[in-house]
């Protein structure tokens, strides 16, 4: 037997997430801080194995958390735009504020609580200060992929700059596109191949509301004359007039290594080429509520096989970082059945995929990292009544 250091959790059950298996009832997970070494039934780990136990009593656990898309370089914007006017009046509310002005006291503070909460892992979109970023999410013990983003239409550079140089114990640098309306086609074509030929994982806002649709068909609407006030000319755009999906489909940003974030305005047919192409979807149910701009078609992505996830997006659309509470607040709309172990999954498993973190996150297995999430008990409740 190992000499290890071990220690032992108890719990009423747990949920490891392994496809098929099934919750263990009186459970225990031993570990030696860093690693889980076995997990199986208390009676039967106890007698095996020797440490000290910590006893979670009625707890129901599952595998560390994932957020999948997050700002937090705007953690200081909390509270500071307008909710539910549209997308246009949120944009004129963020850009009056000092956007950049990141907060690293309380950027460190919100990664302190996310991973009180159960957060293993958190998949951040900065602009201006990803290794910074990503230093701050090291510090906090997460996991991460920290990426920065591209926006605006600006010549784009060359490819081998989109990547920020920076070694971490926990996590990587990445780059992310920021949206088809807002971002030079060929910056966005050259920052996803940028992830690809680093194997790195790539991002990119879609499909997340009417206003990009509309531009995207050509209109000139008023939210492109709030760009050009903010000083984003679309130089070098010419409206593709296909929708969104369509259009990165055409950019050749679409594959299983890209996260594709919001999908509010998808039609069957972008659907079906989100699934086709094996794009993962992160949800973000409640800032697409605060901001006002409806909610993407949930269960016809799910039924359709697409490796759906969770974010919270920053707090300049939200009102905290808790994926717990994302997911309280889809379980309450979603019109299908959703079972606790498909609500997990978008939590867990399914973005351990998209991130290609399955080594060490996604399932509580032995020699995945000692990382796990006691499941709160209104979250329970929901799917549980
Ligand atoms: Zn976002």
């Amino acid at each position: 037997m190992s000499t290890r250091n071990l220690s032992i959790l108890r719990a009423a059950r747990v949920m490891s997430m392994v496809p098929g298996q099934e919750p263990i009832r009186d459970a225990a997970i031993v570990h030696d801080g860093r690693f889980i070494v076995q997990i199986g039934p208390w009676t039967e780990l106890r007698a095996r194995f020797r440490g000290p136990v910590e006893d979670l009593g009625g707890a129901t656990l599952c595998p560390g958390v994932f957020n999948s898309h997050t700002h937090l370089e705007m953690c200081h914007l909390l509270g500071k735009t307008v909710r539910g006017q549209g997308f246009t009046s949120w944009i004129k509310s963020l850009v009056a504020n000092p956007m950049y002005d990141m907060d690293d006291a309380e950027v460190a503070a919100q990664c302190r609580r996310i991973r009180r909460l159960g957060t293993a892992h958190v998949a951040d979109i900065s602009t201006k200060q990803a290794p910074r970023i990503a230093g701050v999410l090291d510090e906090s013990g997460l996991f991460f992929v920290a990426f920065r983003e591209m926006i605006f239409f600006s010549p784009p550079p060359d490819e081998q700059d989109f990547v920020p140089d920076g070694e971490f114990a926990n996590g990587v640098l990445s780059c992310a596109g920021h949206a088809p309306y807002s971002t030079h086609p060929e910056t966005l074509r050259r920052a996803k191949r940028a992830c690809a030929a680093r194997g790195l994982p790539h991002s990119i806002h879609l499909a997340e509301n009417e206003e990009e649709s509309r531009i995207l068909m050509g209109e000139r609407i008023e939210f492109v004359e709030v760009l050009e006030r903010a000083n984003i000319p679309m130089t070098g755009f010419r409206p593709p007039r296909v929708s969104p999906v369509a259009y990165a489909l055409d950019l050749g940003l679409l594959d299983p290594d890209t996260l594709a974030v919001h999908c509010v305005t998808v039609s069957d047919e972008d659907i079906d080429i989100l699934r086709r192409t094996g794009t993962n979807v992160c949800l973000c149910p409640r800032s697409n509520d605060y901001i006002g701009e409806g909610r993407a078609p949930w269960e016809k992505l799910r039924a359709a096989g697409v490796n759906l996830c969770l974010g919270t997006d920053g707090l300049a659309s939200n009102h905290d970082l808790d994926v717990w509470n994302e997911l309280a607040f889809l379980k309450e709309r979603f019109v299908d059945e959703l079972s606790l172990e498909d609500g997990l999954a978008l939590l867990t498993r399914n973005p351990a995929r998209a991130f290609r973190a399955e080594n060490r996150l996604g399932t509580l297995e032995p020699g995945k990292a000692a990382r796990w999430s006691v499941v709160p008990e209104n979250v329970l409740a929901l799917f549980e009544a």
